[in-house]
């Protein structure tokens, strides 16, 4: 027997099934819309066959073997920046050939073989594509400026960006297995690689021991599992020796431009130092291949903890339905959605800038809708460097003293007392 929470009459058995099977169909009609498209969104555990083609393809045109394509190095030494060889794998009409090498006169690209076997598949202009290939957008949009989170100015030791009180970035590289068309470090990309000296590492590194309130300390780059096992193996020791670090972090894509990087040898050294915290950047759910899923498998074995920074890009994941497909491949592979960044208006990426509001949308049709593991924080990076800004559709109507007016996922309103 339960008490109608409505109406306070006193319900039968028979009466309290009915009703919750009631409320099990109307919680179905809640997703159908997202049933209805969820296979059409392609991913890349569906698309295997199509990539392994394609990776076959490329292999053949590279003159490469399995073993090499298993080889990181290998994979560096071969990214593609030539349009002539990427004409070689998707049917590109000689218009879109001048304006990628057009672009390319500006700014620089390259795409580890492995990833170029992903864009592939999802199709000339598709959502890897869009992230990985340049378009003419870049050059001819004047919008943003290079540099609008002012790191230049939130940098007080050489290779150090503080924008918190506990917490900073190491820079440690500006290279990358892919150039992403959509990066917000583009300055510092350049024409060549370049990896931060063992000076600049020592001076962070100086810098950090001097300020003990520094407990957390994110490498990055540029990509930083870029750098050599050696090199990783004596930063790692260096932060972990340091007393009031507790936590380290690595920012890389890697696991979705490059998983052969994550071998077994860098599993070891990462297991000598824990914690640590990656994350990565999987913008569409295609990425989620078995080779980026083993990746993962084998840091989640070596004790890392994975978090995903997804991108809001348009054409790419502007939408819920691929948003929320996105994070539910991710949750599949043991990475937890960690950020949704808007978009910077950083020079010659402003084609990429969504709406706030579709943001807003796409966090609404997540919160409820699926499992909390699966929603990630919406951020907007504050101008100037100021931080990251969670942006949440509005839950709170109201708020006095007194009460509060709560909106539900299913926008039911309920008023509530504040204590
Ligand atoms: C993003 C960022 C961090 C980490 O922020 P969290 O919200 O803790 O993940 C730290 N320092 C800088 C400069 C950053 O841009």
């Amino acid at each position: 027997m339960a008490i109608d929470h409505i109406n306070g009459a006193v319900l039968t058995a028979e009466e309290e099934r009915r009703q919750s099977l009631k409320r099990a169909a109307e919680l179905r009609e809640r997703i159908t819309d997202y049933l209805a498209v969820k296979d059409s969104i392609p991913s890349g555990r569906e698309l295997t066959a199509r990539i392994a083609a394609h990776k076959a393809e490329l292999l053949s045109l590279l003159g490469g073997t399995e073993e090499n394509w298993a080889d990181w190095r290998w994979q560096m030494r071969h990214r593609i920046n030539s349009v002539e060889l990427l004409a070689k794998l998707v049917p590109l009409d000689p218009q879109a050939v001048r304006d990628i090498e057009r672009v390319s006169r500006q700014y620089r690209w390259a795409i580890s073989p492995y990833y170029a076997a992903v864009v592939a598949a999802g199709g000339v202009g598709g959502p890897v594509w869009l992230q990985a290939v340049p378009s003419l957008a870049e050059i001819t949009d004047s919008r943003g400026s290079f540099d609008p989170m002012a790191e230049r100015l939130t940098n007080p030791a050489p290779g150090i960006t503080r924008r918190y009180p506990d917490r900073l970035i190491i820079n440690v590289t500006n290279q990358c297995a892919m150039y992403c068309r959509h990066c917000q470090r583009r300055r510092n990309i350049g024409e060549v690689d370049r990896h931060q000296s063992r000076r600049v590492l020592e001076a962070a590194l100086n810098y950090i021991r001097a300020n003990p309130e520094i407990r957390d300390v994110l490498i990055t780059g540029g990509d930083a599992l870029l750098l050599s096992n050696r090199t990783l193996d004596w930063l790692l020791g260096e932060l972990h020796a340091i007393e009031h670090v507790e936590i380290k972090r690595l920012g890389t894509r890697t696991p979705v431009t490059l998983p052969q990087r994550i071998t077994a040898e860098l599993c070891a050294i990462l297991e000598k130092y824990p914690p640590i915290y990656i994350n990565t950047q999987f913008n569409h759910p295609l990425e989620v291949t078995p080779e980026a899923a083993a990746a993962c498998a084998r840091l989640v074995k070596a004790g890392v903890v994975l978090g995903n920074q997804a991108v809001l890009l348009k054409g790419v994941n502007n939408d819920p339905h691929v948003m929320k497909k996105l994070n539910h491949e991710l949750l599949r592979i043991r990475v937890r959605p960690y950020y949704i960044f808007h978009a910077k208006a950083v020079r010659g990426t402003s084609h990429f800038i969504t709406t706030v509001d579709e943001g807003l949308a796409i966090m609404d049709k997540l919160r409820g809708y699926t499992s909390g593991l699966a929603v990630p924080t919406y951020i907007i990076n504050a101008p100037g460097g100021f931080g990251k800004t969670p942006v949440t559709p509005a839950y709170v109507l109201e708020h006095t003293p007194e009460k509060l007016i709560l909106r539900t996922w299913e926008n039911r309103v309920i008023p509530y007392p504040n204590g």
